[in-house]
């Protein structure tokens, strides 16, 4: 099912003369992985900036199921279709893990941690006593209890090593399959684009399908 789409996008800085994106059309889907790849500079942070609500096009639509984000504005976007997973984790570093988890859902249950392979003494743990990869292990259970329907994902893997990187890429490939969530993850990594579903790269202002692993 088609949940996000971008219509004509174009984009540009107010402090600068040239576009970031230039008609950009796109549409992701619920249970589906994508990985956007791209140079440095190609302008992924500012497609994901756009994406999460947290910035809004020049030019064209943000679509979620059918209607331009404008119209119940960016920050009901934010709050309610969208959970972001970052390089730096991003969780509140007093507070435990499941208490970071209450946060966006009150019914959330240490289930989820365990779920994700945390153990009993990490969850109870204040989050900065944890691992990169267990800090990370939180915020992708965080994004999966939130009732968001879309993870975007800022280079979730570019701070872990290179065993650790591969169980959370597990995870959110599991989080798009066995859950039905869009999993829209940002990345220089060739692990995480060789994982995903649909690999789509930003190149010359546009997003150009590279892999779609429904093509035969
Ligand atoms: P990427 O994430 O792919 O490295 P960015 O989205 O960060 O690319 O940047 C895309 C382009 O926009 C780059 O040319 C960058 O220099 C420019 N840019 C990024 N942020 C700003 C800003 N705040 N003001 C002006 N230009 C910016
Ligand atoms: P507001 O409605 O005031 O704009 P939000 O409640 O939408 O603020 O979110 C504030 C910030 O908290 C967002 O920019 C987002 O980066 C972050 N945030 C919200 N929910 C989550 C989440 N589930 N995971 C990670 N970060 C989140």
């Amino acid at each position: 099912m088609k949940i996000l789409e971008l219509k004509n996008v174009t984009y540009q800085y107010k402090n600068s003369n040239e576009k970031v994106l230039s008609l950009v059309n796109q549409s992701f889907e619920s249970g589906k992985f994508y990985a956007i790849i791209g140079k440095s500079g190609a302008g992924k942070s500012t497609l994901l900036s756009l994406l999460a609500g947290l910035d809004t096009p020049r030019s064209g639509q943000i679509v979620f199921k059918e209607q331009d984000i404008a119209k119940n504005g960016y920050s009901y976007h934010r709050k309610h279709n969208i959970s972001l997973v970052f390089q730096n984790y991003n969780l509140i570093d007093y507070l435990s893990p499941l208490e970071n988890l209450k946060l966006v859902n009150p019914d959330a249950t240490k289930e989820s941690l365990l779920e994700l392979g945390l153990d009993e003494t990490q969850i109870n743990r204040n989050v900065l006593k944890l691992s990169g990869g267990q800090q990370q292990r939180v915020a992708v259970a965080r994004a999966l209890v939130s009732k968001a329907p879309i993870i975007l994902a800022d280079e979730p893997t570019g701070n872990l090593d290179k065993d650790t990187a591969t169980e959370i890429i597990d995870i959110l490939k599991d989080i798009a399959k066995q859950k039905g969530k869009c999993v829209i993850v940002v990345t220089h990594s060739n692990e995480v684009a060789d994982a995903a579903d649909i690999v789509l790269e930003l190149k010359n202002k546009q997003l150009v399908p590279v892999k779609n692993k429904g093509d035969h």
